[in-house]
Parts: structure tokens; C-alpha cells; sequence
């Protein structure tokens, strides 16, 4: 029963009804075809990019209460602007524009709300900012890392970016990058300067004066270099020297060496061919000793000494060159004392002068090289007869106290008479030759003060070296070499 009446009643609706549908449909389109509106239109555009940093000028929307048959007139309406925008922050922001408005249509209050967006890409398009430190003066070793000097990333925008810096060294060049947030990527470079300024270093084996025997073979022991970059470099060492141990003499060997970088450095060594060994010559010794320096000579005479590795003793007075002191020191020759001032008049006008002298040059030296010399040298040696006339006596009483206090006293057996009669170096090398022959040792007498007689103790040492004698500084217990007494 129940379904039959329904449907008939859908079947058949009522006149009254229809009636009304109808009008409700017609009132409806009216209605809608006529009903009051909010117009919104966007000014600019609806999507912004834009630098951060930069300036933002919001074009704004309009929004428009549009008119309708029952509310007629345009009326514009208040836009409010909604969602925040930080132009120094990177991002994307949404503006949204809202448009409200309230009015009466008919019976009804009616609230309208509209609304359209605009969105605000804030970009970042700023690459950072690589800065390099440059030390002063630095530089690489070749086949050394890269010492880093230090560097700095700075961004705009992220703020420092230093720890986010990629480096990359290669051969010659460091490249640095750095990518900030946004991806913008930054790189420097910087050359490798590299400079080696350091020469090999090179050290003899065997002795700086070495003695081969006439038509022996010279077994050259070499030398070791050492570069501060390449490091054992012995085996690059070049020899150059025309040593002939056919003939007797001496030579000089030249053993250099270059680095990589093209540092060279240079070593020589004295070879002394000897004639075949006399016996007369073997075991002796030759004492150079020079009197009444240092002088202006000193220096490139201590320069010869040092090349064929001879020690000599230096019998010093004040000349105004004791400044030269530490040189001969160091050079391992015997510092000696002649007097102060070698004034005859002064040193032998008594026994308590000569000392004030002798200890006036002691305390110099003694400033100079930290040492208290022991041995010395009379003026005039101990044989002189000139000291007769300011204290007859003296010389007698002066090398016996000397004697006891410790003292050593030498003269010489050798004159080079460089003093005397001689005024060339052949003349000086010819009394010492003369001289030195047949003697156990020799202690000979020069004077450093004198150019010629210096230039000639090259030729002295060669022809002794290759004669068998050795040279040597006299010591505290050296052979005595004492004259006969006259005063
Ligand atoms: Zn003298």
C-alpha cells in the first residue's frame, strides 16, 4: 500500500506547487542576474622576483562593490593587504588581498569577502666573495705542499662562508669555491709560487788536503751533498781539477753540485803530489808563526791557512785590528802574546813593565776570544841585546820568571827575514825553504803585517805539504825554540 501512494503523489504534484517552483526558479535567476558583487583586480603582477636586499613597492589590488538592478552605483571598496614579506630574507612570500564588505539586499545583510594572492620570490643572484691572504715574501719548495696562507668567504646574504670553502691544489695552482644557500657559486685561484732559495750543502769525506804519492793512483774518497729539496744528491757531484800525480804539487779538486731548481754550491780540496817519500821529511813539523799583527793581511792570510786546512800561530800586539781576534780563534790557529805595545823603551825599562804589558795584551785577548794565552814571544825575541840599553839584565831575569809562572816562551829557528833584508814573497819563500831544510822542526818567523810576505805562505805550504812536513800551531807543549841569552 505504502509505495503505490508515492509514487502517485510524485507522479502527480500539486498545481500549487508547480506554481511555486516556478516562480522561485524565475525569482532565482533575477536574483543571481542581478545581485551586488565585490570586483577584485590585482595590480602588477602576480608573481614577483626580486633581489633581496632591494626595495619593494606593493602595486596593491583594487577591489570594486560592483552594481547591481537593487543596489545601483559602483562603490570601491577598502583592500587590506595580508602575509609579511622580509625583502632581506630569501624566500617566497604569499600577499594575500582581502576586499570585505557588508550590505543589505532585501531582507538580508549580506557579507561579502574576496580575496587574490600575489606571490614574492625574494632571490639571492649574488655569488660570494672569495678573499686570498698573501703572505709577504712566501714561497714554495719545489716538491713541497702548498703552505696555506689563508683565505676568507664572505656572502651578502649567508654571512661568513669560510668553512663551506672547497679547496683544490694542483700542480701549480690552489682553486678555491664556495656555494652559498641560493647556489651561487664563487672560486679563486692562486698561483704556487715556487723558489727554492737554499743551496745544496757539500761535505768532504775524507781530509780538505789529502797527500798522494807521485805516479800513485788518488782514490778520491768525495763528498756528500744534501739539498734541502732533493736531499741525497752526492751521486749529481761533478769533480773538476787537472791533477797530475805525475808531477809533484798541489792541486786543487772542485767538487760542485746543482740542485734541481739550479742552486749550485762548490767544495775544493787541496791534493798534494808528493815525490816519493823522503825520510828526512817525514815526522817534521813546520810552526808558521807571525809577529806584530793583526793587520790588514790577517784576514786573506787566515783565508789561505783555512784552504789547506794549516794551523798557525799568531804572536799579537795591539794594532787597533784585535778585532780580528775571534776570526784567528776560530780558525783553530794558537793566539799568542808579543807585549802591548812592543815599545823597547817601554817594555825593558823594567821588570814590572814588561809584565803591565804582557798583561795588558793578555786581558785583550782574553776579551776578545774568552781565553787566557800562556804562550808568548819577546820583541826583539829573547835574544836581542837592544833591551841592554833601559835595564841590563832583564832579558836574563824576564825568561826565568816567565819560566815560573807558567808561561812558555818561543823564539823561532826560521827567519823569513821579512824584517830584514827580504821585501819580495820569493825572497821570503826562498829563506824558508833554505831554512825549514834539515831541521826536526821549524819555527818560522813572519810577519803578518807585511803584504808580501803573506802572499808568499801559499807557495810555503804547497812545497812543504808536498815534501812530507806537517804544519802545526805551537802549543803549551810544543818543542823548545829558545835563543842563547845576551842581556
Ligand atoms: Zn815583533
Amino acid at each position: 500500500m505504502e509505495p503505490q501512494r508515492r509514487r502517485r503523489r510524485r507522479r502527480q504534484l500539486p498545481p500549487l506547487v508547480l506554481l511555486a517552483l516556478l516562480v522561485a526558479a524565475v525569482l532565482a535567476v533575477f536574483w543571481r542576474a542581478t545581485a551586488s558583487a565585490v570586483e577584485m583586480d590585482l595590480m602588477g603582477e602576480a608573481e614577483v622576483t626580486l633581489e633581496y636586499g632591494s626595495e619593494y613597492q606593493d602595486p596593491g589590488a583594487s577591489a570594486l562593490f560592483r552594481e547591481s538592478l537593487l543596489l545601483p552605483g559602483n562603490q570601491p571598496v577598502p583592500v587590506r593587504m595580508e602575509g609579511e614579506l622580509n625583502t632581506d630574507r630569501v624566500g617566497d612570500y604569499t600577499l594575500r588581498y582581502v576586499a570585505e564588505v557588508t550590505y543589505r539586499e532585501l531582507f538580508w545583510q549580506r557579507t561579502e569577502v574576496r580575496e587574490i594572492t600575489r606571490v614574492v620570490h625574494v632571490v639571492d643572484t649574488q655569488a660570494p666573495k672569495i678573499v686570498l691572504n698573501t703572505q709577504e715574501g712566501q714561497y714554495t719548495l719545489p716538491g713541497h705542499e702548498y703552505e696555506e696562507e689563508g683565505f676568507t668567504a664572505f656572502d651578502d646574504h649567508d654571512g661568513d662562508l669560510t668553512d663551506k670553502v672547497v679547496r683544490q691544489v694542483l700542480e701549480d695552482t690552489v682553486i678555491y669555491t664556495v656555494t652559498d644557500a641560493s647556489g651561487n657559486m664563487a672560486q679563486a685561484t692562486r698561483p704556487i709560487y715556487y723558489y727554492d732559495p737554499e743551496v745544496p750543502t757539500l761535505e768532504l769525506l775524507g781530509n780538505r788536503t789529502m797527500t798522494v804519492m807521485q805516479g800513485e793512483a788518488f782514490d778520491d774518497p768525495g763528498c756528500v751533498a744534501m739539498d734541502n729539496c732533493d736531499g741525497d744528491i752526492s751521486d749529481r757531484v761533478t769533480v773538476t781539477g787537472n791533477l797530475d800525480i805525475q808531477t809533484p804539487g798541489a792541486y786543487t779538486l772542485t767538487y760542485t753540485v746543482s740542485d734541481t731548481w739550479g742552486n749550485s754550491a762548490a767544495i775544493t780540496r787541496i791534493v798534494i803530489v808528493r815525490e816519493p817519500d823522503s825520510p828526512i821529511n817525514k815526522g817534521k813539523i813546520i810552526y808558521l808563526t807571525f809577529d806584530d799583527g793583526p793587520g790588514k793581511h790577517t784576514s786573506r792570510l787566515l783565508e789561505i791557512l783555512e784552504k789547506y786546512d794549516v794551523k798557525a800561530t799568531f804572536f799579537v800586539m795591539d794594532t787597533g785590528y784585535l778585532h780580528l781576534l775571534p776570526d784567528i780563534a776560530a780558525g783553530g790557529h794558537t793566539i799568542a802574546m808579543h807585549t802591548d805595545t812592543h815599545q823597547f823603551a817601554e817594555v825593558y825599562s823594567s821588570d814590572d813593565a814588561f809584565f803591565r804589558d804582557l798583561y795588558a795584551i793578555q786581558n785583550k785577548i782574553y776579551e776578545q776570544t774568552g781565553r787566557k794565552p800562556m804562550l808568548l814571544r819577546f820583541p826583539g825575541g829573547s835574544s836581542n841585546t837592544i833591551s841592554q840599553h833601559y835595564s841590563p839584565g832583564i832579558m836574563t831575569r824576564l825568561t826565568q820568571k816567565v819560566t815560573q809562572m807558567g808561561y812558555r816562551y818561543f823564539d823561532w829557528n826560521v827567519d823569513s827575514n821579512d824584517a830584514g833584508g827580504a821585501s819580495t814573497a820569493d825572497e821570503v819563500f826562498r829563506n824558508v825553504v833554505r831554512g825549514v831544510a834539515g831541521k826536526d822542526y821549524a819555527v818560522v818567523l813572519q810577519h803578518d803585517v807585511k803584504g808580501f810576505s803573506v802572499d808568499a805562505v801559499e807557495r810555503i805550504i804547497q812545497w812543504g805539504l808536498s815534501n812530507g812536513y806537517t804544519f802545526a800551531a805551537l802549543e803549551q807543549d810544543s818543542p823548545e825554540c829558545e835563543h842563547p841569552i845576551y842581556n
